[in-house]
């Protein structure tokens, strides 16, 4: 009685859950969020080793069930159950990420965590196998893409382990992966700003890539440096992206 649709694949490997928790050198003093906790598996040995869980659940069910899990026990007044979306959800304060998530919200809940204010230590993520090796492509990698630039500019990425399906249940369709994201603190110097609309945009990117010896360039080989040299390119014409 899981709802797939909500990608409900309950982490059923005690050592998977054990590795991820220990991944994230969690503090005693830690505020961990937890993001799609299910039945609790991996929020109760958060709780054992943290001051505070706040644990975000989509699904009221399996909420109940958590909280049942902890009733009664010294754990039960460190969680903190929040029952809504994640995405549409102010994110409260919090020193650690962790999430064993749907893998069709990755990207979203990638930038809401890395775009959250005041910065957090760092965030153990468990992705679909191919979407965490975009997250982590290098320039020339034949995955190198859109997602690998903005996520690394915004933070440094590993992949922690590789985790086979039958480590789920009920098995999702696809291989997954843990990764770990470390906000970079400060952010680079980016200005986002609108662009005027009555532009010839083409013309001018054209323009002002021959003037700044980009145009014999290509993105797939680009590395972040590159990519930063080219938005600074950009400003520097009065330029910002929103
Ligand atoms: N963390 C548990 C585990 O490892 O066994 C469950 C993982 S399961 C893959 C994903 C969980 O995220 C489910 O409990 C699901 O109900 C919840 N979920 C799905 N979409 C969500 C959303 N937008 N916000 C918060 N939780 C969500």
């Amino acid at each position: 009685n899981f709802k797939t649709d909500l990608g409900q694949h309950i982490l059923k490997n005690p050592l998977v859950v054990a590795s991820m928790v220990e991944k994230a050198a969690l503090r005693p003093t830690d505020v961990v969020l937890e993001i799609g906790p299910g039945t609790g598996n991996m929020t109760v040995k958060l709780l054992e080793k943290v001051k505070k869980v706040i644990a975000c659940e989509i699904d009221p069910r399996l909420a109940a069930e958590l909280q049942k899990r902890v009733q009664g026990s010294p754990l039960q007044s460190k969680l903190h159950l929040m029952i809504g979306d994640a995405l549409k959800t102010d994110l409260p304060f919090f020193d650690i990420c962790v999430a064993n998530l749907p893998y069709q919200i990755s990207s979203p809940i990638v930038f809401k965590l890395l775009l959250h204010r005041p910065f957090f230590r760092c965030a153990v993520l468990m992705f679909q196998r191919e979407f965490a090796q975009r997250l982590v492509a290098k320039p020339g990698d034949k995955l190198y893409c859109r997602l690998s630039i903005n996520t690394q500019l915004l933070a440094r990425v590993d992949i922690l382990m590789k985790v086979g399906k039958n480590n789920f249940r009920p098995p999702p369709k696809v291989e997954s992966n843990v990764v770990r994201l470390e906000p970079k603190n400060p952010p680079p110097p980016i200005n986002f700003q609108p662009v005027p609309e009555d532009l010839d945009m083409r013309e001018k990117a054209i323009d002002l890539l021959q003037k700044n010896d980009f145009e014999k360039k290509r993105a797939r080989t680009m590395d972040i440096d590159d990519f930063l040299e080219l938005l600074r390119c950009f400003n520097k014409e009065g330029i910002h992206f929103a």
